[in-house]
């Protein structure tokens, strides 16, 4: 029978770039939607905190293994931010549109003349969760720069401000395929992949 592993997000376009990562793998897969599993707060202090916690959360719900990712956009001009606070900067109706127009604004505000090209990078943790509490995690991260107006309608977030460095398309003009091959999400991912051939 296949080993479950439930996706600890709420995030459709996370549980999509996670569900394709774990193909290679026979895994039956969930995620906390699937299953009404809420998500706890986020009261970590960073990246690897956040997912540790929903990792531990959900394999506790739903006394199987967990996965949950951590993630977020770092802006270099804005020491940092959104951060763990990516979400949370799309207010609670996830509008997105909304939280780039605010990035852009702040930066325009500190720094004009940057030809609309800031250094920024996105950052995913992993965190693995089993029923007995024993959790790993990993982290990735891909550097880039903003670049505005935002172009493209695939993937989501923030990816179509986001342009990965030695590339001229944002995240949003790539194919997935593409994104999957580079991104944050991979990177971690890949750190994580002798863990899943060993459950
Ligand atoms: P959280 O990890 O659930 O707190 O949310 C992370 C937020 O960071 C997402 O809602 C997106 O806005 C943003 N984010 C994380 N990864 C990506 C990505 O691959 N592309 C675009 N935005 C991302």
């Amino acid at each position: 029978m296949k080993k479950k592993v439930i996706v600890a997000s709420h995030n459709s376009g996370k549980v999509r770039e996670i569900k394709s990562l774990l193909k290679p793998y026979s895994f039956s897969i969930q995620s906390a939607s699937d299953l009404k599993i809420k998500e706890p707060r986020e009261t970590g202090k960073n990246f690897v905190e956040n997912a540790i916690l929903k990792a531990k959360f959900v394999s506790k719900k739903s006394g199987c293994i967990a996965l949950a990712d951590d993630s977020g956009l770092c802006v270099n001009l804005l020491n940092g931010e959104p951060g763990i606070y990516s979400a949370r900067w799309a207010g609670k109706d996830k509008d997105f549109k909304l939280a780039i127009k605010k990035i852009e604004k702040k930066l325009i505000k500190i720094d004009p003349h940057s030809n609309f090209k800031y250094r920024s990078h996105f950052c995913c943790a992993l965190a693995l969760s089993f029923p007995n509490g024993r959790t790993i995690s990993f982290q990735g991260k891909v550097y880039g720069q903003l670049q505005f107006p935002a172009k493209g309608l695939n993937g989501f977030g923030y990816d179509p401000i986001f342009v990965p460095n030695g590339y001229k398309k944002t995240f949003g003009e790539m194919n997935y395929s593409y994104k999957e091959r580079i991104s944050h999400r991979q990177k971690a991912f890949k750190k994580l992949k002798k863990y899943l051939l060993k459950i």
